[in-house]
Formats: structure tokens, C-alpha cells, sequence
């Protein structure tokens, strides 16, 4: 381009909403809009305010049920046409777009890294098999897990009933307790041998340990805690996670290097269903790492039994939490009664576990426990969206709340506007006559 030539700014359009897909998901567009661009209707639609619209597409990549897209005029499809044109000829000649093209293009496939601790497998990697089939799919890609220890042939089964194609198979005495040396080895020679565009790993002690080292050694990006994965128009892994206190949702992207990493929180993502007898390649390696070059030695692992009080939340079916609404820890015994009522558990919001009225383990949200029971009872909660990201994707959610403004309702299944102290034993009382009348009935 000469100089004399006027640079021609490229449209970058409006949102607009695409009739009959919103599923009013509780405002994610207009949480991410930059620059408040989005108002919602009373339906919990948005209202794209076009004049204010700057065309950043964030609210299209939030969106989970793509009700939005971009919107160009006849003009501005005419100016793009042309742009892109041009932008095919010119990138003929540009050799370091060509080289990082052909760079990023040498790596392939979607691996998992399947958590074991003593050759059992941690949920969260079947939960990761899961996305990690979508991905694959979009990319058009072998979906890969990588086992590493000792004795753990038996997961590869597992793995492939859990969508796996094929298993990369690490297995060896000096991989038998988890240690980050030996570990970030093998993973390294694994990724230069094969070179997988995407590893996904559980955002657990060890997967975010193992995720690090991983990333730091082959010099590539890692996002941490992610929420939403998915795949752009150039095979670039959308990461997305809140951001900024959680106050707002960011999607982050590696474009340069690959392998692109994540971690994903235990639960965040649905569980696959399982195939009995599926079956696939398993790739035995065997790549070992010499013991006297590992610092670290395992004397003894000790499982944390938990005590009486230890619950584990992310596995509840049922769980009635308490928030600031309680008004003292004393009032936790009628969450409990109804938590014993439906065999559930009791969690809470960081305000009741930051006033020391629950356990830090019951905590629920962004910088608590990521969980998904079949009915989730918030009670004295207001909804804020750092407890919300760890709550929302609960199969249903009942709210009790006295101010019905309160954001909790906008993710709600059955809201109740009404004070706890009187709605929790209520229903509490209707759950035991209904036992009663039917242990009746079965006498
Ligand atoms: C970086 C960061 C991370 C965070 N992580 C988390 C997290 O992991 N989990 C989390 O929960 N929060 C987290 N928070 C805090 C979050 O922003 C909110 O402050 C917190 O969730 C509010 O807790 P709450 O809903 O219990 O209290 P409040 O916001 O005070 O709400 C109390 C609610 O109780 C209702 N209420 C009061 N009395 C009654 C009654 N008698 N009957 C019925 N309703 C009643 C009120 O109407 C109100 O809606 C985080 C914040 C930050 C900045
Ligand atoms: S495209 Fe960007 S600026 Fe426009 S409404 Fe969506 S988020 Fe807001
Ligand atoms: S993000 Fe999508 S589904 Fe959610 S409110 Fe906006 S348009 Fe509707």
C-alpha cells in the first residue's frame, strides 16, 4: 500500500439478537459487554443498544445458546469483501504469518490428562473427556488421554468408555506417587514426540501443579479455572473464566504457541456419558525418568479422613446453602434438618464462611467448591456473581429470599420471595408428613 492510499477502517458491525435462541441464561451477554451496550427485557433478553455497540463480539463468545451474532450492512459486506481480497494476496508475501501458520499447524489433537492417585481416577478427567469430545469434534481431531503411574493399565478402559480414542501410557514404578519432576518429564517428552494442540488438565492440587510446570518448561500459555472452552474460526482454544473479582467473564486466547493448556474445576463441566466396552489405541511409552534424579521422595501419603464435620459438597445430590440471610451460625441447624430430610448436605456463601458461622470447606463459588447437585436450595443468599459461577449449572435451584430483587432469582428454577425462618421449616415439615403418609401408605 502506498502512502496516497487511505487506510479503510474494517466495519466491525453490531450485535443483534437472533429471534426465538435466548435462553435468558442470567445476563452473561450483558455482563461482559465492555462498554454497557446491552440492556435486558423483562423476558431476560437482551436489547442490543446499537449506537453503543462497538463490535467486540464478546457477548456472541459468552453466549451458551449462540442467540447472538454480527450484524453488517450492505456497505460494510462490500468493504470486507474487498478487505479480504486484498488480505489474500497480500498474505502471499507474508512469510511470518506463513511461518507461524506452519508452525502452529505441526500440532494436532485434544489430550487429557487423566488424575490418579493410588490407580483410582479423579472424576474431573471424564468430566475434561467430555468438553474435550466437543473440541475435538470441532477441530476434527483424535480426543487423546494421557495415564501416567504405576499399575494404572486398567484406566485406559475407563478412558475410552469415557471418550477417549486413544490412551498415551506412562507406566512405571518411578511414576507411582504423584512428584512434579517426574511428572512434568514425562509430559514433556510426550508433547515434543507428539505435539497435542490442546491438554486439558483438572484444576485440582495436582493438575494445577502438574499444569504450570508443563506450561512454563515448553514455553506456552495456560488459563487457569476456566469455565467455558470452545473453538474459534482459526482452531484457537476460546478459554473463558471470570475475571476481576469475578465481576466479569474474559476469554482468553493463545494464538502464537502451542500447546494451548487449561485447567477446569472439578464439576464446572457436565460428565460424559459412559460406554461400557468402548475401545481404543492405547500407546504404551516407555519414557522413564532415573529415581536418584527426583528430589522429592514420598514417605507416606495420609488421607485426609475428614473428621466428623468434613463434608464433601461436590459430590452432594442435595445441598441446602445459607448465607448472610442466617443471621448467626446457630440457625444452620434448620438448614441441616432439611439437608437430612432429602440426604443432602449444607453449604454456604464466603459471607457466612468469612463470618466463621460454616467451615471453609462448605463454601460455595468462585473461591469455593464449583458444584452441581440435583436441586441446590440457596437460602439467605443474594446471588452475587462469584457465588453464582459456582452454583449455576445445578440441574435445579430453589431460592429463598425475603427482597425479591435479589440477582439469585434471575438463576432460579422456584423462587420464594419470604422470610427463611418461616419458609425452611415449612417445607422441612411438608417433606416428613409426606414420608410419613407414604411409609403409611406402604404399612
Ligand atoms: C474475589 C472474590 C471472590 C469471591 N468468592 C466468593 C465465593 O466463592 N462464594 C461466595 O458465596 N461469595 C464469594 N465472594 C463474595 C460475594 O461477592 C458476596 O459478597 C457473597 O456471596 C455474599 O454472600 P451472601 O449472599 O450470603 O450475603 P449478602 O449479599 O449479604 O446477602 C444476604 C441475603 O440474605 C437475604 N436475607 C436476609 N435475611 C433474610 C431472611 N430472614 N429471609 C430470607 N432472606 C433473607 C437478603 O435479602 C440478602 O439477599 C467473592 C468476592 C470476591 C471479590
Ligand atoms: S459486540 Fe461487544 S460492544 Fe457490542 S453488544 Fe456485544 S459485547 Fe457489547
Ligand atoms: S448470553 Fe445468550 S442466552 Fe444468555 S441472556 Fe444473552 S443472549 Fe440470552
Amino acid at each position: 500500500m502506498t502512502q496516497a492510499q487511505t487506510k479503510v477502517k474494517k466495519p466491525r458491525g453490531k450485535a443483534r439478537l437472533l429471534e426465538n435462541k435466548c435462553i435468558a441464561c442470567g445476563a452473561r451477554c450483558q455482563s461482559v459487554c465492555p462498554v454497557n451496550a446491552i440492556d435486558m427485557n423483562d423476558a431476560g433478553e437482551p436489547v442490543v443498544l446499537a449506537e453503543k455497540c462497538i463490535g467486540c463480539v464478546k457477548c456472541i463468545k459468552i453466549c451458551p445458546a449462540t442467540a447472538l451474532e454480527m450484524f453488517y450492512t450492505a456497505e460494510e459486506l462490500k468493504i470486507l469483501e474487498q478487505m479480504s481480497a486484498a488480505a489474500t494476496s497480500e498474505e502471499e508475501f507474508d512469510e511470518e504469518a506463513d511461518a507461524l501458520a506452519r508452525k502452529l499447524a505441526a500440532y494436532r489433537g485434544v489430550w487429557v490428562f487423566v488424575e490418579q492417585t493410588g490407580g483410582t481416577p479423579a472424576r474431573v478427567s471424564w468430566e475434561l473427556l467430555g468438553v474435550g469430545a466437543q473440541l475435538a469434534a470441532t477441530l476434527g481431531v483424535e480426543l487423546c488421554a494421557l495415564v501416567i503411574g504405576d499399575g494404572v493399565e486398567h484406566i485406559c478402559v475407563e478412558a475410552f468408555a469415557h471418550g477417549a480414542a486413544k490412551v498415551y501410557l506412562l507406566d512405571a514404578p518411578v511414576y507411582g506417587n504423584y512428584r512434579t519432576e517426574a511428572y512434568l518429564e514425562a509430559c514433556c517428552h510426550l508433547i515434543a514426540k507428539y505435539r497435542p494442540e490442546v491438554i486439558l488438565m483438572g484444576a485440582t492440587g495436582m493438575g494445577r501443579d502438574l499444569a504450570g510446570a508443563v506450561a512454563t518448561r515448553v514455553g506456552t500459555g495456560l488459563t487457569a479455572d476456566c469455565t467455558g472452552l470452545g473453538i474459534d474460526a482459526k482452531r484457537n482454544l476460546m478459554q473463558t473464566r471470570p475475571a476481576f473479582g469475578g465481576n466479569i467473564m474474559a476469554t482468553i486466547m493463545c494464538d502464537k504457541f502451542r500447546p494451548q493448556m487449561a485447567t477446569v474445576r472439578p464439576n464446572v463441566m457436565p460428565m460424559p456419558e459412559r460406554h461400557e466396552g468402548a475401545t481404543g489405541v492405547i500407546v504404551r511409552e516407555g519414557f522413564t525418568v532415573p529415581e536418584e534424579s527426583i528430589l522429592t521422595k514420598v514417605i507416606e501419603i495420609i488421607y485426609d479422613a475428614g473428621g466428623k464435620s468434613h463434608v464433601d459438597i461436590t459430590g452432594a445430590d442435595f445441598i441446602v446453602s445459607g448465607g448472610r440471610g442466617m443471621m448467626g451460625p446457630e440457625n444452620f441447624a434448620i438448614l441441616q434438618e432439611l439437608a437430612e430430610e432429602l440426604g443432602g448436605v449444607v453449604g454456604a456463601s464466603r459471607s457466612a464462611v468469612d463470618a466463621g458461622w460454616m467451615p471453609g470447606d462448605r463454601q460455595v463459588g468462585q473461591t469455593g467448591k464449583t458444584v452441581r447437585p440435583k436441586i441446590y436450595i440457596a437460602c439467605g443468599i443474594s446471588g452475587a456473581i462469584q457465588h453464582l459461577v459456582g452454583m449455576q449449572d445445578s440441574d435445579m435451584v430453589i431460592a429463598i429470599n425475603r427482597d425479591r430483587q435479589a440477582p439469585i432469582f434471575e438463576v432460579a428454577t422456584y423462587g420464594i420471595v419470604g422470610d427463611l425462618f418461616q419458609v425452611i421449616p415449612a417445607i422441612t415439615g411438608r417433606i416428613r408428613q409426606l414420608k410419613q403418609q407414604r411409609s403409611g401408605h406402604q404399612d
